[in-house]
């Protein structure tokens, strides 16, 4: 290790705390250090390359080294490096940056507005939702459900409706109006000979007995990704969407879909909604927004939603609610930039292509005996671990098995994430077929190793 890195890992294990992260384990192991990347691959302060099969946090689409990206951001810091979107103000990047978005969005949307963050996407929307309900004359109308495992950001607001218990314990969360319905996980909760559409409607009816009990006229609204990342990279089982959108339509709830990571392509469209067919009232995307190059995110929703934002903004003479550097004209300027590389490199057709090559190599890992589940589209697929796949007993929760995996394959020069024990693996959507078959080579390889040291506990 070079003098460099041994005194970044100094400084970060002296004063940088490091979010979603163990701690303990970071105060005695230290930091991996990160130095550079290019294409699908990232180098760390050893110099061994590392593909990465996480995309970054699932936002790096377009991979790490990008001049047309550089260069727009450059542009904008030597044109105009801030303009606040406050006080009727804006810039024609902003401007444009809307039009744009508005005549991409899945279900209709017409207005937007711009955050640094997915969860600031999200949170925004909660407030627009309690803010348009009290103009309705509404405003018990406050309860914001998500699903167990969901995740939807980490403000209080945003990881309350999430449901990742480990983000709620010790923080006194989650807040009492964010309620969770059932995580459509079948394969591991089907009841045995249920099929995939009868769990889906058993879903659905959960999700409306889940309304009844809170009282539907205090319902504001549903918020779910099309498929689960944070959860587990998990696909909606068949008849899922079509079951959830009638209980969503019955009780006249506001839906919100999260595209924070579905968005831009990852599962073979622009978006997760077209995918499985998704009608949505309000949209949220950042990550892929701006190719990660950039933190930026967006929220957009229909002209009914705006008209209560207006009587109330007509009430008290402003609209009180925003964040100083949204619409941020470095943001804007490299997210249109993204979104005519996606464009001129048709992504979406390349996600397809390569899709075939990845999905299929992946598949093929079901007949390890680690593997008892795989489940994608276009460049998203999760594994599900599991010590006896026939009649689902999972591992013992202290063999850390995922992690295990995750660890082996950053071994092997392949990152990718573990959720307990189940792997997400969604490359950068730039990959080609060449590093598809190394990354998946990789995969076996570790799953492989785990296998050598699981093998001897059962
Ligand atoms: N929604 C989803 C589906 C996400 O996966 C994430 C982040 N992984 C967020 C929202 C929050 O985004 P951010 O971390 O940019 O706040």
């Amino acid at each position: 290790m070079n003098v460099d890195a041994k005194r970044s890992i100094e400084q970060d294990i002296a004063h940088h705390v490091h979010p979603q992260t163990n701690l303990r384990q970071h105060a005695e192991k230290g930091p991996t250090i990160i130095t550079h990347g290019k294409g699908v691959f990232i180098y760390d302060s050893e110099g061994r390359e590392i593909i990465d099969g996480f995309s970054g946090l699932g936002c790096v689409s377009l991979g790490y080294h990008n001049e047309r990206l550089a260069e727009a951001a450059m542009r904008q810091m030597n044109t105009l490096p801030f303009a606040p979107t406050f006080y009727n103000r804006s810039h024609p990047r902003v401007a444009e940056l809307g039009e744009r978005l508005i005549g991409m969005a899945p279900g209709g949307m017409n207005r937007v507005m711009f955050q640094c963050s997915g969860s600031e996407a999200n949170d925004t929307a909660i407030k627009l939702i309690w803010y348009a309900n009290t103009a309705r004359g509404e405003p018990q109308r406050r309860k914001i459900i998500g699903r167990i495992r969901g995740y939807h950001g980490n403000t209080i607001a945003t990881v309350s409706l999430s449901g990742q218990p480990h983000m709620h314990a010790k923080f006194g969360l989650p807040l009492p109006e964010f309620k969770h319905t059932e995580l459509p996980n079948y394969y591991r909760f089907h009841i045995d000979g249920e099929s995939e559409e009868e769990f889906s409607a058993r879903m659905a009816r959960s999700f409306e007995e889940l309304i009844l009990r809170e009282g539907p006229d205090t319902v504001a609204a549903f918020f779910a990704e099309p498929a689960i990342s944070g959860g587990g990279a998990l696909m909606p089982p068949k008849g899922y969407w079509e079951e959830m959108q009638a209980v969503i339509r019955k009780y006249g709830i506001t839906f919100l879909v999260d595209e924070v990571v579905c968005g831009f392509g990852r599962t073979g469209n622009m978006w997760g909604a077209e995918t499985w067919g998704l009608k949505p009232d309000m949209v949220s995307c950042a990550k892929a927004l701006s190719a990660a190059f950039f933190p930026i995110s967006a929220l957009m929703f229909k002209d009914e939603l705006y008209a209560e934002m207006m009587r109330n903004s007509d009430e008290v003479g402003l609209f009180g609610h925003g964040y100083t550097y949204a619409g941020h004209p470095v943001g804007a300027a490299v997210s249109l930039q993204a979104l005519d590389i996606y464009d001129e490199i048709d992504l979406i057709g390349h996600v397809r292509k390569v899709s075939k090559r990845f999905l299929e190599r992946c598949d093929a890992m079901q007949d390890h005996p680690l593997v008892a589940e795989v489940r994608g589209v276009g460049l998203f697929c999760g594994f599900e671990l599991m010590r006896d796949a026939k009649v689902r007993i999972p591992f013992d929760p202290a063999w850390k098995v995922g992690a295990l995996v995750q660890d082996f394959a950053h071994d092997r020069g392949l990152y990718l994430r573990a959720i307990g024990d189940r792997i997400s693996f969604m490359p950068p959507l730039i990959i080609n077929e060449e590093e598809i078959d190394l990354a998946t080579e990789r995969f076996k390889g570790a799953l492989d190793d785990a296998w050598a040291v699981v093998k001897n506990k059962i």
